[in-house]
């Protein structure tokens, strides 16, 4: 199968197609299975806190996905989506302290598990 060029992706066909079957042609975070012409080379370690480019931090995820993520690490990723997926309303640092100085408290949400490690 060839590969389109992923969305951004400064890969070569090879690298990229590697990376498309690391994953079995899903998303590494949600499952969809993706679509050879419109997905995305996403760096589970963004690269902003360190991540590089090697393979092992590659993966192939849908445009939904990698733009959600953005530059986030897998566990605060995890934290968006549940609160996504629970429909928990995401709150600031700031936000936070100000809800809990008027006797709010955090609700944190039960986690929930990324597509690869339901496998
Ligand atoms: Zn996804």
């Amino acid at each position: 199968m060839i590969v389109k060029r992923a969305l951004g992706a400064k890969f070569g066909t090879k690298t990229r197609q590697t990376i498309y079957e690391k994953t079995n042609y899903h998303c590494y975070y949600c499952g969809t299975a993706l679509n050879p012409e419109n997905w995305s080379v996403d760096h589970i370690i963004p690269i902003s806190l360190g991540g590089s480019d090697e393979l092992d931090n590659l993966t192939g995820a849908c445009i939904s996905c990698n733009k959600r993520k953005k530059n986030h690490t897998l566990e605060s990723f995890r934290t968006l989506q549940s609160r996504l997926n629970q429909k928990i309303p995401w709150f600031s640092p700031d936000q936070t302290k100000f809800l809990e100085r008027h006797g709010f408290t955090k609700h944190i949400p039960s986690p929930d598990l990324f597509w690869w490690e339901k496998q």
